[in-house]
């Protein structure tokens, strides 16, 4: 089945499933990224920090895909917030994935300690504003970080790329992201592996014959939020596509929300610098 498509908040379209590049083996890589391609992905979410650009962009080439078919996000890095040092490094993520626009170009953390996410916002605006990114938006933003872009900037991020899966289901954050037209991105979708032993998660699998990875997919994608679950196994990387041939019913969608914890597996957003 085709991978749905969600409306962005300046009318870009982005894919609903894309394939995450985070830790991937360097040297795998550019295999592995080809491997999503030829499972259907035509979204991949990579990050100046995951040094894995270059990789990326090798698959993008060798692919021979059309550049407007593969949804390409990336990250500024957090050494890179003061004004020309954003537009710098941006500079060299666009050679670095041989491309001359990405779809996605987001802040990777908001480090509210160095207190220039703000700054760095302007410099995303610019690159915005010259056609070199197609969207702009923002990662790791809690709902006081986001007040303060919506008061000091023009551009409404795009998205807010948050961890979220069933141990962690992000209440607050995704109800401020969709009362300003924000689309939530939830990264580690599958809270690296820590969801999949779950019985309640197990059951619903069971339910609906697919496997647990499938199943948790499948109600972030319900409850409307962007995925981009990374595996290295290329058995996997074709599983965790195959999440729109079923649908989950509201107890099964009630079951996994009621597996909501303190179950943060990366670093906070306030305390991350
Ligand atoms: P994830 O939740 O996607 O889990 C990946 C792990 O789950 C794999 O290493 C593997 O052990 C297991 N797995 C994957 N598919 C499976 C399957 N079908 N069956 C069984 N086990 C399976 O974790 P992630 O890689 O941390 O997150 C996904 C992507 O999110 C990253 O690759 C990256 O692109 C993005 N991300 C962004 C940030 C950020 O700060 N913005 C932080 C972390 C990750």
């Amino acid at each position: 089945c085709a991978i749905p498509t969600l409306r962005l908040n300046n009318g870009v379209l982005i894919p609903q499933l894309g394939f995450g590049t985070y830790k991937l083996p360097p040297d795998q890589t550019r295999d592995l990224v080809l491997c999503a391609f030829d499972a259907g992905y035509r979204h991949v979410d990579t990050a100046q920090m995951y040094r894995n650009e270059r990789e990326v962009g090798q698959a993008l080439a060798a692919s021979g895909l059309p550049r407007a078919e593969v949804f390409v996000t990336t990250k500024l890095n957090n050494a890179f917030h003061a004004h020309d040092a954003a537009l710098a490094a941006f500079a060299r993520s666009l050679d670095a994935l041989g491309t001359d626009y990405v779809d996605l170009f987001l802040i990777h953390w908001p480090l509210p300690a160095l207190g220039l996410y703000t700054q760095a916002w302007a410099a995303l605006e610019e690159i915005a504003a010259s056609g070199r990114a197609r969207a702009i938006g923002v990662s790791n933003f809690q709902p006081a970080h986001l007040e303060r872009v919506l008061e000091t900037g023009t551009v409404v991020p795009a998205v807010n790329q948050v961890e979220a899966h069933p141990y962690l289901r992000q209440d607050e954050v995704r109800a401020f992201d969709a009362a300003h037209g924000i689309v939530t991105q939830a990264w580690s979708p599958l809270g690296r592996g820590t969801v999949l032993g779950d019985s309640v998660i197990a059951d619903v699998a069971a339910r609906h014959g697919v496997t647990p990875a499938q199943a948790v997919l499948r109600w972030h994608v319900q409850r409307g939020d962007v995925v981009f679950p990374k595996s290295a196994k290329p058995a996997r990387i074709a599983e965790n596509a195959d999440i729109f041939g079923f649908a989950l019913g509201e107890e099964d969608m009630a079951a996994i929300d009621g597996l909501n914890r303190d179950g943060r597996t990366g670093s906070h957003p306030d305390t991350e610098n």
